[in-house]
C-alpha cells in the first residue's frame, strides 16, 4: 500500500490538524496524512514511513544525492530524476507484496501531481506491462433541483487522464444517487471503458460497507481477474455482520469528547473510528458530544458537566492528546470532577499527564504539581522532559513516536482488557511522568499498571474504586480495527453499558 502525496511536505507532522485533520502515526514512528489511518483499518497491516511518499521526501533525497555528487554532473530534472526516484521507491515496497495499491492524492491536473502521475504510467510501460492497472475515481454531478445526473465530469476526467497518457481500465464514479444503466453505458460508450469495469460508489450509510457495496458489483472478481490472479472470493461475512451492527445498533450511549479541535473532526478521525469500532463490538451507537473543553469555563465546569450528566450526555469521557498549555487547570478541574463522579474515562496521552498532575495536586498534596511544558519552574515537575531516555536522533526530533513496548502489572484493569502482560502501543510526545515521583503518587494508591520494559517510563495509570479510569501514555486510536476493536475502547463502552 503506497499513498502518494504531492505536497511539498516531507511528513505530515508539521501540518495542524485544522488544515489537514489528525496526523496518523505508524509503528516505525512516521507521521503520516489520515489516509494511510483508513489503509491500516482496511488491510489491517501496519504501514511505515516508506508508504508515504511526499513531494518533500523525494526532493530532500534527490538534493541530498546533488550535493553528494552522486549525479556526476548531470542536470538533475524531474524526468528522469523525480520520476526515477518515485518508481525506485514504488519497486522497494512492491517487490515485498503480492499486490500493490497506491493512492495518487489530489486530482489530474494538480501541478505538483504530475510528476508522479508520469511515474506510475512508465511503471507500466517498462516494469509491470501485464500486471498495473489503473482505477480511476471521478465524481458524478447530480443536480438536486432537476434531478439530473450529468457524467460530463467524470468525462473530462479520463480524458485529462488519457492526454497524460494513462488510460484507466476501472472508474470508480462516486454519486449521491443509484446510478441507473443508461448513465453507465454513456460512461463506458464515453470514456472507452469496459461497461463491467464502470463502478457505482454511492454514499454509503457506512464507510465499512463499502466494500460491501464492491463485492455486490463483482469488483473484487474484476480486478483479480484484470491482474491475472487466481480468482477468489472474499470472504466477508463477518465484516458484514459487524456493518450490520454499525448501521443497526440496539442501543446509544453517549460519550463526551474534550478535545480541542471538537468544531473540525477529522483531527480526531482515528478516535472516532475506534469508538465506532468498540460500539458495534456491543451492538450500540455511540453518540459524540462534541463540547470543547474551553467551553465549560463559560458557565461554570461543575454546573456545565453536571448538567450534561442530566440530559445524559456524559455516559463516559475520553479525551484525547493534545500539545501546548491552553487551559491546563480547567483539565485539572474535569479530571478531579471524573475521578470524584465515577464517570468512566479513558485518557489518552496528555490526558494521563493530567491525570497524574491532578492526582499529585489533590491526593499527594503537592499543590503546585505541574508539566514542564506548562509550568517550566514548578516546584512538582511531575510530568517533564526527559531526554536522556530517547534516542534523539535529528530524523525524529525530540518526540517519542512509533511503537513501543510496555509491560502490564498482572492485576491491573490493562491487563485485564489486553489480556497479555507485554503489549505495544504507538506514541506521539515529549513529556513523560517523571520517575522522581513514581513512588510518591503509588503511596497514595495511583496505580500504574504499565511502564516501559526498563521500568522508567509510565505508560498506563488506573484508579482501582472507580467504574473505569485509565489513562495512557500512547495513542490506542491508531491500532483499533472494525473487526478488532480496540480493548481500551471497548472496555470503555462495557463500563458504560454494565
Ligand atoms: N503535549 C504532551 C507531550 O508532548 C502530550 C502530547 C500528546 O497528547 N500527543 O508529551
Amino acid at each position: 500500500m503506497i499513498k502518494m502525496d504531492p505536497y511539498l511536505q516531507v511528513d505530515a507532522g508539521t501540518m495542524s490538524p485544522y488544515e489537514h485533520g489528525e496526523v496518523f502515526v505508524t509503528d516505525d514512528g512516521a507521521e503520516t496524512d489520515l489516509d494511510m489511518g483508513h489503509y491500516e483499518r482496511f488491510t489491517d497491516e501496519s504501514l511505515h514511513w516508506d508508504n508515504n511518499i511526499t513531494t518533500g521526501k523525494l526532493y530532500w533525497n534527490i538534493i541530498t544525492k546533488e550535493r553528494r555528487w552522486d549525479f556526476l554532473g548531470q542536470t538533475v530534472q524531474v524526468i528522469p530524476h523525480v520520476t526515477n526516484e518515485i518508481k525506485n521507491r514504488i519497486r522497494n515496497i512492491a517487490e515485498k507484496a503480492d499486490i500493490c495499491i497506491i493512492e495518487i492524492g489530489g486530482t489530474v491536473w494538480d501541478i505538483e501531481a504530475a510528476p508522479f502521475l508520469e511515474a506510475i504510467r512508465q511503471i507500466k510501460e517498462d516494469i509491470w506491462r501485464e500486471n498495473t492497472l489503473y482505477m480511476h475515481v471521478a465524481p458524478l454531478l447530480y443536480l438536486k433541483v432537476s434531478g439530473e445526473v450529468k457524467t460530463k465530469p467524470i468525462q473530462h476526467s479520463i480524458r485529462d487522464l488519457r492526454s497524460v497518457g494513462i488510460h484507466a481500465d476501472i472508474v470508480i464514479c462516486r454519486t449521491e444517487v443509484e446510478m441507473s444503466d443508461d448513465i453507465k453505458d454513456k460512461i463506458s460508450r464515453l470514456g472507452g471503458i469496459e461497461r463491467n469495469c464502470v463502478i457505482q460508489a454511492i454514499d454509503a450509510r457506512s464507510i465499512y460497507e463499502v466494500p460491501l457495496l464492491f463485492e455486490e458489483q463483482n469488483l473484487n472478481e474484476i480486478l483479480q481477474k484484470k491482474l491475472h490472479l487466481k480468482v477468489r472470493k472474499a470472504k466477508l461475512k463477518d465484516w458484514a455482520s459487524r456493518v450490520e451492527k454499525v448501521i443497526n445498533p440496539k442501543k446509544e450511549i453517549t460519550i463526551w469528547i474534550a478535545g480541542k479541535y471538537a468544531e473540525f473532526q477529522d483531527a480526531y478521525m482515528s478516535l472516532m473510528e475506534s469508538i465506532l469500532h468498540a460500539g458495534a463490538n456491543n451492538s450500540v451507537k455511540v453518540n459524540l458530544n462534541w463540547i470543547q473543553s474551553d467551553d465549560l469555563e463559560k458557565e461554570g465546569f461543575e454546573k456545565t458537566l453536571d448538567k450534561m450528566k442530566k440530559e445524559g450526555k456524559l455516559d463516559g469521557v475520553i479525551i484525547p492528546g493534545g500539545f501546548g498549555s491552553r487551559w491546563v487547570n480547567g483539565k485539572i478541574n474535569v479530571i478531579q470532577y471524573i475521578r470524584e463522579n465515577n464517570i468512566p474515562f479513558l485518557g489518552i496521552c496528555l490526558w494521563l499527564q493530567s491525570a497524574v498532575i491532578e492526582f499529585a495536586r489533590n491526593v499527594c498534596n503537592l499543590e503546585k504539581a505541574d508539566s514542564t511544558e506548562f509550568n517550566k519552574v514548578t516546584p512538582h515537575p511531575v510530568v517533564d522532559f526527559i531526554p536522556d531516555q530517547r534516542d534523539v536522533t535529528e530524523k525524529w526530533g525530540t518526540m517519542r513516536l512509533g511503537a513501543y513496548d510496555a509491560i502490564l502489572e498482572k492485576w491491573s484493569l490493562a491487563h485485564k482488557l489486553y489480556k497479555n502482560t507485554t503489549i505495544s502501543e504507538r506514541h506521539r510526545h515529549r513529556y513523560e511522568v517523571n520517575p522522581k515521583y513514581h513512588d510518591i503518587l503509588r503511596e497514595n494508591w495511583l496505580t500504574i499498571s504499565g511502564l516501559s520494559p526498563d521500568g522508567r517510563l509510565v505508560e498506563f495509570v488506573e484508579l482501582k474504586d472507580h467504574k473505569y479510569f485509565i489513562a495512557t501514555q500512547a495513542h490506542p486510536e491508531f491500532k483499533s480495527r472494525l473487526d478488532k476493536p480496540h480493548p481500551l475502547f471497548d472496555g470503555l463502552v462495557k463500563a458504560i453499558l454494565k
